[in-house]
């Protein structure tokens, strides 16, 4: 099998845990999105995957991201939503080619975007990560990034209010240990609190190779998935 044959069957089969998932909660597949994290992975399994009908794809440090991106830049139909930690300095080269950006994490971060976003004469789309441990019982060092406590609203007040961003939602990551399912509906419900605010705020990010299926029954709308359609990742540097 070649590489794209390789790619073409795994995202086959992602797709149809998808569609399974859904199904199992009433929901409408089509009401998921399926970011396909591309990380650590050339530029190349990218355009593969353009090929193959793929439009939304993920990645998670800026210096590789902004590479493949100038590389595809001929391929406008892709939109490329950034998952990772991002350093304040690193918003404004963000900004530049980042469609949705899924880790916001502070008020700081959300005024250089807005900066950056501005600069560059672009509109962003936001997620505002949420650290889940605590919330899930767990120690804090459990968690995977994300505001904790009451700073997920100030967060998500400060993307409001910022000209170029717009506000879509939550995201997070299951912590490590917790039962993703309780963590995933942990996201649901402060989600709903967020809407009360925010009402156009209605998408949630959560979900990825191995948790996809409790994401779905949670009410997941943006899917970031990686391993389950790229194989296994070089050793995480
Ligand atoms: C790498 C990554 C993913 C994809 O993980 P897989 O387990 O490979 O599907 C999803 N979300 C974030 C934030 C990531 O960093």
């Amino acid at each position: 099998m070649n590489r794209r044959e390789e790619l073409a069957a795994a995202l086959e089969r992602t797709r149809a845990r998808i569609a399974a998932a859904a199904r199992e909660a009433g929901r409408d597949p089509a009401g998921t999105t399926l970011v396909v994290v591309t990380k650590f992975f050339p530029a190349s399994d990218v355009a593969e995957l353009a090929g193959l009908g793929v439009r939304d794809v993920g990645e998670s440090r800026d210096q590789e991201a902004s590479a493949k991106a100038a590389e595809l830049a001929g391929r406008a139909d892709l939109h490329w939503h950034f998952i990772g930690q991002v350093q304040t300095n690193k918003a404004r080269s963000l900004a530049r080619y980042a469609d949705t950006v899924h880790s916001v994490d502070r008020v700081r971060l959300v005024q250089a975007l807005q900066a950056g976003a501005e600069q560059a004469g672009r509109d962003l789309d936001v997620f505002v990560q949420v650290d889940l441990a605590q919330r899930v019982g767990l120690d804090a060092d459990a968690g995977r990034g994300g505001a904790t406590g009451e700073e997920v609203f100030r967060v998500a007040d400060a993307v409001a209010a910022s000209a170029d961003l717009r506000l879509r939602g939550l995201m997070a990551v299951a912590p490590l240990g917790a039962e993703p399912r309780r963590a995933f509906d942990e996201l649901a419900a402060l989600a709903e609190r967020l809407r009360r605010d925010h009402p156009r705020a209605v998408e949630l990010s959560a979900g990825m190779s191995g948790d996809l299926e409790a994401a779905v029954a949670a009410g997941t709308t943006h899917l970031r998935v990686g391993s389950a359609i790229l194989g296994s990742r070089p050793l995480a540097r």
